[in-house]
C-alpha cells in the first residue's frame, strides 16, 4: 500500500501557504476529507435532494434509501447488533447530551457517575447537568504519574457501585488509549452503565460493539475522513429504549393530540426533526474510503509515524512531552520548554504547520498535569514521514528564534 499515493484524494491537502506547503497535523480536531465524500454529497444535493421518511414522491423515496443504507453500513462497520442501535445526532458532544439527560429518570441522589480523569468537556460537562438535576455525585478516576487511568483506584471505586461510567477510548490530547474492554467488563460486573466516547478512536483503531460490549459508544463523522455535522451513538437497544428522548418533535412521535403524545420505537424515538440527509450520506462514502483501505497497514503507517514524531521531538530537545507511550494513537502533546503554546502555535503555522494549541477541552486534564495548555500534533491516514520532517524543522527554528 502506498499511502503517499493516498494524498491526491484529498484535494485540501495539495494547497500551500505562502511560500510552504500545507503539513497538516490537525486531525485530532477534524480530518481532511476524500473528494469520494465531497462528491458523495455534492451528487445528493444535485440529483436527490429531498426530506427522508415523509413524501410518496421519487426523490424523496431516493433520499430515505440511501440515508437508511448508511445506518446499515455502519452498523456492520462498528459490528452492532441490530441496525435500531445506531442513531444518528449531529456528533459526539449531542450523542452524550442524549445519553446523559435521557438517564435523568433512572438515576437518583447519592448515585455515582465515574468519570475519566482526561476527558473531553463533551463527556464531563452533560454528566454535571445529569448530577445537578438528579443529586447524582461525580468522581473522576485518578491519572497515574504516566498519566493513565489508575487501575487500582478505578477498583476501589467500583466497590462503591457506581450507576454509571465513561471513558474516553483515546484521549484527544495525549493519544493514551484506555483499556476499556476490562474497564467496561469489570463495570458491568457491579451494574453499571458503561459509556465509551470513540471520537479519538474510531478512525484509528477497530472497534467492535460486541467485542466492547459497552451500552453506549459515541463518534463523530468529521473526525473519521466525513463531513461536520454528523455523528453516531450506539446503544445496546434495552438501554437506548429506556433513554428519554432529549429532543421532542416531528419524526419521533407515533401519535399526536392535543390530548398527549406517543413517542415512535427506535431508532426514530431518538431522531427528532429533519435529519442531517446529506452529512449521513458523506459518513457513508467516509465508511466506504475507511474499508477501502487494508486495515493492519493503516495501523502500522500511523503507528511508525506516531513512533517517528515522538523520537524526532525527544531528539530536539528543550521539548516536554505528555503521556508519550508507544501505544498511543494519533497525537502527540507537548511544550516548547518555557514558551507560551500559543506563540509557538503562530509561528509553526508561519511556516505552514497546523497544529493544535489550547487546553484542548480537556481543562481537567490541564489541572492535573499543571499545564495552562500545550500544543497537539496528530496525525490521519495521508500523513507522512515528511509532514514530520517538515514540522520538526519549522519547530527547530521557533526554537532558535524564541530560546
Ligand atoms: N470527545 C473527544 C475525545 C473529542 O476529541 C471530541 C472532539 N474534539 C469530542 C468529544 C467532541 O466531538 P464533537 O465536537 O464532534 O461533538
Amino acid at each position: 500500500m502506498e499511502f503517499s499515493q493516498l494524498r491526491s484524494q484529498f484535494p485540501a491537502l495539495t494547497q500551500s501557504l505562502g511560500d510552504y506547503p500545507l503539513v497538516y497535523l490537525d486531525t485530532a480536531a477534524t480530518s481532511q476529507k476524500p473528494q469520494g465524500v465531497i462528491d458523495a454529497m455534492s451528487r445528493y444535493y444535485q440529483a436527490d435532494n429531498a426530506n427522508v421518511h415523509r413524501a410518496a414522491h421519487q426523490l424523496s423515496a431516493r433520499a430515505t434509501s440511501q440515508y437508511e443504507a448508511v445506518r446499515d453500513k455502519v452498523k456492520a462497520f462498528i459490528n452492532a447488533d441490530r441496525r435500531e442501535e445506531i442513531i444518528f445526532t449531529h456528533g459526539t458532544t449531542e450523542g452524550i447530551n442524549l445519553v446523559a439527560l435521557g438517564l435523568a429518570s433512572q438515576l437518583k441522589a447519592g448515585d455515582l457517575i465515574l468519570l475519566d480523569s482526561a476527558a473531553h468537556h463533551a463527556n464531563i460537562v452533560p454528566w454535571q447537568m445529569l448530577a445537578k438535576q438528579t443529586g447524582a455525585e461525580i468522581v473522576p478516576i485518578p491519572l497515574t504519574d504516566e498519566a493513565r487511568l489508575d487501575q487500582d483506584a478505578y477498583r476501589q471505586l467500583l466497590a462503591r457501585k457506581p450507576s454509571v461510567v465513561a471513558l474516553c477510548h483515546v484521549s484527544n490530547v495525549l493519544g493514551t488509549v484506555n483499556p476499556v474492554k476490562e474497564m467496561i467488563a469489570q463495570a458491568k460486573a457491579v451494574g453499571a452503565l458503561t459509556l465509551i466516547d470513540g471520537a479519538q478512536a474510531i478512525a484509528h483503531l477497530e472497534v467492535d460493539m460486541q467485542a466492547l460490549d459497552c451500552d453506549f459508544y459515541l463518534f463523530s463523522g468529521h473526525k473519521m475522513y466525513g463531513p461536520t455535522g454528523i455523528g453516531i451513538l450506539y446503544g445496546r437497544y434495552e438501554a437506548l429504549d429506556k433513554l428519554d428522548p432529549l429532543l421532542t418533535g416531528g419524526e419521533m412521535i407515533k401519535q399526536v393530540s392535543f390530548e398527549g403524545t406517543t413517542f415512535n420505537i427506535l431508532p426514530n424515538r431518538l431522531e427528532a426533526g429533519t435529519p442531517p440527509i446529506a452529512e449521513v450520506i458523506g459518513l457513508g462514502a467516509a465508511i466506504d474510503f475507511i474499508q477501502s483501505l487494508p486495515r493492519e497497514a493503516v495501523r502500522a503507517h500511523e503507528q511508525a509515524l506516531l513512533k517517528r514524531l515522538q523520537a524526532k521531538l525527544k531528539q530536539l530537545g528543550g521539548i516536554s512531552l505528555y503521556g508519550a507511550h508507544d501505544d498511543n494513537v494519533g497525537a502527540v502533546a507537548f511544550n516548547l520548554s518555557g514558551e507560551h503554546h500559543q506563540d509557538v502555535g503562530i509561528l509553526l503555522d508561519q511556516q505552514g504547520i497546523a497544529v493544535r494549541c489550547g487546553h484542548h477541552c480537556a481543562m481537567p486534564l490541564m489541572q492535573t498535569l499543571g499545564l495552562a495548555g500545550c500544543c497537539r500534533a496528530s496525525l490521519g491516514v495521508y500523513s507522512t514521514d515528511e509532514d514530520i520532517d517538515r514540522f520538526i524543522q519549522a519547530l527547530k527554528s521557533v526554537k532558535e528564534l524564541l530560546l
